[in-house]
Parts: structure tokens; sequence; C-alpha cells
């Protein structure tokens, strides 16, 4: 089985070398490559799933979700000698000195040294005020980083950064700058969105260059617009760093043109969070059943049976092409292809977990990984019949 796997796989890696997004830029920093290996078909459930290598081989998360002793590592500095204490969802910001001190004493710390720099500085008639950069970091590839987004990184004094920041693009902060995951994984110690707020605007406030790291564009899904908000109306200078979101980056790492003349005239990105939070993927169903658009659907692991139902009940055709990819642009992508009848059941074969992005539309026929066209089924079919052997 394994000597049928490394054939396919390099079959597929030639097919595929014209479109890797990877290639390295001579002016990026190079400390921590993340090559990406080209995928081969592995077999799961019964079923054909696209791996990279390094995924059949390491399944370990590529972000900083859930390598939790990892980030505390990067954290400790915050946390003094005890563990960070439970923060309550229901916190009152009345008194946000004495929350900080209370939940991250070397925070308080860092603060105060902070303001006192900025007060013999204004001594000296030399004081700006702070300023807050929300630096989009990409779907996880460090080679898809701006370099506006390295330079800021480079920048920084604090860096607050969220749960899909891969841990190579946390390669890039210096060694003397601090670090805080203010991500949302159910589990770990995690921060509301009001604590980000007061977090941000402390620092700010007290003249630190604070990046604030989002995965993907910070504008797309990615509340960068509420942060953006809050700390404008409190007087504090805020920049965006766009990213690519992940859309863009897995169509191009895919060969999916998410549009393309004569077959999709628009590209829609929606949200599979429900408003209400159960399971009914919005309203927009509906007039989202167009076969001349592509849709790509963002956090819709969940509520994908009831999207694509509704979909086809809407009149998309059930044969419509659709793929879903787990971290896609890092080591462990894993990606399922199905037509829109039967991406759900793939989808559950396959096990994919979250962060997965799911595109449906007839752009997906023309990637050159689409199993049912071209000379990949060929080497799928020829693969699923060599390992049958074996087995
Ligand atoms: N601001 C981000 C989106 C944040 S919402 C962006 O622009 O991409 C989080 C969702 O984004 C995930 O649930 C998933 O649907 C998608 N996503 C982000 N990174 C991803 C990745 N590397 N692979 C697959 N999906 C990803």
């Amino acid at each position: 089985m394994a000597l049928a796997a490394a054939s396919s796989s390099c079959l597929l890696a030639r097919n595929l070398s014209h479109f890797s997004s990877s290639s390295s830029s001579p002016s990026l920093p190079s400390s921590k490559p993340s090559p990406l290996s080209p995928f081969f078909p592995c077999r799961q459930s019964q079923r054909i799933v696209f791996c990279s290598a390094t995924a059949a081989a390491s399944p370990s998360s590529p972000f900083t979700e859930k390598s939790s002793a990892e980030r505390y590592r990067r954290d400790s500095w915050a946390y003094g000698s005890g563990v960070p204490l439970p923060v309550s969802a229901h916190q009152n910001f009345s008194d946000r000195e004495n929350e900080i001190a209370l939940q991250l004493p070397e925070l308080k710390r860092l603060l105060e040294a902070l303001r006192a720099a900025r007060r013999a500085q204004a001594a000296g008639g030399r004081c700006g005020p702070g300023c807050v950069s929300l630096v989009g970091t990409g779907p996880g590839d460090p080679e898809l980083l701006t370099l506006k987004a390295v330079r800021a990184i480079e920048q920084a004094d604090l860096i607050l950064y969220d749960r899909l920041v891969s841990n190579d693009v946390l390669g890039f902060v210096r060694d003397d700058a601090k670090m805080l995951y203010v991500g949302k994984t159910a589990g770990y110690h995690s921060r509301t969105q009001e604590e980000i707020h007061e977090l941000l605007l402390s620092f700010a406030e007290a003249g630190a260059n604070v990046v604030r790291l989002k995965g993907g564009d910070p504008l797309v899904f990615g509340r960068g617009g509420e942060e953006m908000d809050f700390l404008q109306k409190q007087g504090i200078q805020v920049k965006v760093i766009p990213g690519i979101t992940s859309a863009s980056g897995i169509a191009a790492e895919l060969g999916i043109p998410l549009t393309h003349r004569g077959v999709a005239n628009s590209v829609r990105f929606l949200t599979g969070h429900s408003r209400n939070g159960g399971m009914d993927p919005l309203y927009v169903a509906e007039n989202a059943a167009d076969p001349d658009s592509t849709l790509v659907v963002y956090m819709g692991l969940s509520t994908l049976p009831a999207l694509s139902s509704k979909l086809m009940k809407h009149g998309l055709p059930v044969d419509t092409p659709a793929v879903a990819v787990e971290r896609g642009t890092t080591p462990q992508q894993r990606m399922v292809f199905a037509e829109l009848k039967d991406i759900v059941y793939e989808v559950k074969l396959a096990d994919l977990v979250s962060p997965s992005l799911i595109i449906i539309g007839r752009v997906v026929a023309l990637s050159p990984l689409w199993p049912q066209s071209s000379e990949e089924a060929v080497v799928l079919k020829t693969w699923q019949r060599s390992s049958s052997q074996i087995e």
C-alpha cells in the first residue's frame, strides 16, 4: 500500500507543481520555511482523501489552537509564577486596571513600565499616541504573509494572536516582543471579545506598538471591524494590514479559479454559522442557489447538511462540484472532492475537523485534482486498484 501511495504521489506532484503557492520570496525573512508537500490520495474510511505527505504522517495542528504547551511557553512571561486564572465570560470591566493585574500580573508590570517610558518621553516632548495594527496572516502557510505583515510583526512590542494564526507565522516575532494568546478555543483559557478590546486599548494608550494577529484577512469573518470600531471610538489609531483570506489561499492551492469566464460570474463568501446558533444555515441559502456563482463557506462543517439540502431544494444541481478542505495551505492539509449530493457523506467519512473551508460551484471541476475528470481519475483508480490488491 505504501508503495502504491508513493507512486501516485509522484504523478500528482508533477501535475500540481505549476500552481503551488509556496514559492519563496527573496525579500522575506526565511527563518521558518514551510515546504508544502505534494498531495497524494490516502486511504481513510475506505475512501480517497487528498492529503499532503506530512498530513498523513503528523496529524498535529499547524495552528496555535491545539498546541497549548507551546502556546503557554510563548506566553509564559504574562502569567508570572502562576497558572492563568479562568476568565468569566460575564466580567464587568469597570475596573480595567485591577482586572489586568488580577489575571496577568506580568502584563500589569509591562503596562506600568510602558507608561513610565511614555511619561519620560512626554517630558522630552516626544510622545505620540499608541497604535494598533490589525494584521491578517493568511490561511497558514507563512509564505502567504504580506511584506507589510512581516514588518509589522517584527516591529511589535505586544502581539495578541488568535487560534488560526499558524505556529510558523509566530516564528517572525522578535524574541523580546511579548505575546499573548487571545483565541477562543473551547477548553482552554480564552478571552472574551470585550477583554480583547480592553487589552488592546490599555496597551495602545500606554504607547505600545500593538499588533493584533488574525488568521486569513482580519476583515473577513474576523471581527476586525468590531475591534477597529471600538478602538477608533476611544481615539486610538488603527491600521489594517490585509491578509490572504482562506478562500483565496485555498483556491489557489487547489488550482480552482473562484470566478471563471462562462463558468462563474460571481463569488460569494458565506458563514455557516447560523445567527440564532442553531443548525439552520442561513436564510440566504435560497438566493445562494445560483449555478453561475461560486459559494465559499467559512465555519460551515456543522451546518453543511442543512446548507447542502437547502441549496439542492432551491435548484442548485445535485451534481454541482464541491470540495471541503481542512487546514488548507499547511503541511497538514486534507481535502475531499464530491458532488453536492455526496459532499456531506464524504466529509463525514473523512472526519474533517475545523478549520475547514467548503467551496461549491462548477469552478471546482476546473481543479486538476477534481477526481471525475482528466488523468487524476486514472491515477486514483490505479491507486485504488493496486492498493486493494496489496491489502
Ligand atoms: N479571517 C479568516 C476567516 C476566519 S473565520 C479568513 O479570512 O480566512 C474561521 C474559518 O475560516 C474557519 O472555520 C474555516 O472555515 C476558515 N479557515 C481559515 N483558515 C483556514 C484554513 N487554513 N483551512 C481551512 N479553512 C480555514
